[in-house]
């Protein structure tokens, strides 16, 4: 009998040893790790130095299909190989964000340092979500927040999260303030939020995922640069008040994605604190610009906001992923957010840190504080200053520049980095004109750009967001752009 248990003993010892074999390929050592991560820096390397003769927008006719034919299997492919698909149906197919030649939408990042910054996370793998298992790495990213609560001039005892975006960032901002509200669901259709029509679509969509659907909009109309008129924004929350309904978020946006304007945040902020209305401040866009000195009278008024939205991959240059929210009511945050819930709510502040997961819809997270830090760190901030301030520079120069080109008229001074313009030809349509000059940009792919829809008006919008975009690039698009328009105005 003890025989038999014995041999059973030893024939399981072997199978473990025998999948222990396999399932350690799955730990290379060091000489195997050398030499990926020789291919990749030198594949990456390649990336970077061609940036410059490149193009910011490929058509391929298969449209990144080739990579399907890379779907998994059971047997191992050689990195080289992998590396190559990459490279044709994925780097070299649509938008290139990492070009200085991409203007269209908002534009991403993608600083070096943040590239090592989501190394190191992911080989350490720290569990940032909770403080318990990474107590320094939910410091870290909870100084981040507090650094971004000191630029906005929000009280110490504000809270955040570092998010994945600029809507998850919304969408924590809108639940907390319908938990602040203390409003049940069968007044949600009384909930009357305000905003104009070029406030961002996530906001609309975070009212809906909070179960707001039922919420009334009430777009406050624009002045002629615009901006939310917020006179009028005064004369309709009095009148839903007289109407029993319950006024409850205004939504200002710092720098709007359209057309990069500021709404009138200061007088906005007064008119939700006398009405006690909760003010969100969606500066995903421009939130980043409050590092220039220069722009404190644009940012009057945002330390009353009761949340604010940021974009740290939009202007801090950061690869994608990476969003924060501001909130200073922490105790309807956790409300919103916290699951183990009301009866814990006096150990909150006992806690040293807020664990970032009582305070966003995330538990286990990407320990995305690193990819910020390191950047912010390695540079120190004054290149991240320059940078932005050179954005808002090239924006007024091409403002300037395209105006001097027959025929062309513009948006308004751009308030931040994104200028819009057109062309009115002497006689026919003038928006299909532009619908065909921006099809001619984007089929020549130097320079990407997007367009937008202003009171029925196409307009071709420059956002000047990448750190890689420079003079040169402006200067390329205005060449771009006088050598393509005869052609289009004899076809
Ligand atoms: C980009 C943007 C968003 C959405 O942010 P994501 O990071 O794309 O999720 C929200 N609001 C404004 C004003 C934006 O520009």
């Amino acid at each position: 009998m003890l025989q038999h248990i014995r041999l059973f003993l030893i024939s399981m010892i072997e199978k473990i040893k025998e999948q222990e074999k396999l399932s350690l390929l799955l730990d290379p050592p060091q000489d195997q790790r050398e030499a990926w991560n020789q291919e990749v820096l030198s594949h990456t390397a390649q990336f970077l130095n061609s940036l410059d003769h490149v193009n910011a927008y490929y058509q391929n006719e298969d449209k990144g299909a080739g990579i399907l034919n890379y779907d998994l299997n059971d047997e191992p492919s050689p990195l080289s190989e992998l590396l190559q698909g990459l490279k044709s149906h994925i780097e070299e197919d649509g938008i290139n964000p990492a070009s200085g030649g991409h203007m269209g939408y908002i534009p991403g990042g993608g600083l070096y340092p943040s590239a090592l910054g989501d190394y190191l996370a992911a080989i350490s793998n720290k569990y940032a979500g909770i403080f318990f298992p990474a107590p320094g790495a939910v410091r870290l990213e909870n100084m981040l927040l507090r650094w971004m609560s000191r630029l906005m001039g929000f009280p110490e005892t504000a809270t955040g999260n570092l998010t994945s975006g600029g809507s998850i960032s919304n969408l924590i901002a809108v639940v907390t303030a319908r938990e602040a509200s203390g409003t049940k669901a069968a007044d949600f259709h009384r909930l009357v939020i305000y905003l104009s029509d070029q406030a961002h679509h996530s906001l609309q969509k975070s009212l809906r995922i909070a179960g707001l659907g039922e919420a009334q909009l009430r777009y406050i109309p624009l002045d002629a640069e615009f901006r939310m008129d917020s006179q009028v924004l005064k004369e309709v929350i009095k009148k839903d008040q007289e109407a029993d309904l319950i006024p409850f978020i205004i939504n200002a946006s710092m720098g709007t994605t359209n057309t990069g304007t500021i709404d009138p945040i200061a007088e906005i902020a007064t008119i939700a604190t006398e009405n006690k209305i909760w003010y969100h401040v969606d500066a995903a866009y421009g939130g980043f610009f409050k590092l220039l000195p220069e722009l404190e009278k644009e940012f009057k008024g945002i330390d009353k906001a009761d949340s604010i939205t940021l974009d740290p991959h939009k202007c801090l240059f950061l690869p994608f992923g990476t969003g924060a929210v501001l909130i200073k009511n922490k105790k309807a945050l956790y409300q919103a957010h916290q699951y183990t819930a009301d009866y814990l709510q006096d150990l909150i502040d006992v806690e040293e840190e807020v664990n970032p997961s009582d305070v966003s819809p995330e538990l286990t997270k990407h320990f995305r504080g690193l990819r910020m830090w390191l950047p912010l760190k390695l540079f120190g901030l004054n290149p991240f200053r320059a940078a932005l301030r050179e954005k808002l520079l090239l924006a007024q120069y091409f403002h300037k520049e395209i105006q001097k080109i027959p025929g062309f008229v513009v948006g308004p001074e751009p308030d931040l980095s994104i200028a819009i313009f057109r062309y009115i030809p002497e006689n026919g349509d003038a928006n299909s004109f532009n619908e065909k000059l921006i099809k001619t940009i984007q089929d020549d792919g130097r320079i990407f750009l997007s367009s937008t829809t202003l009171d029925g008006i196409f307009w071709i919008r420059v956002a000047v967001v990448i750190f890689r975009t420079h003079l040169k690039h402006l200067d390329l698009l205005l060449e771009i752009v006088k050598t393509e328009m005869p052609k289009i105005l004899k076809s």
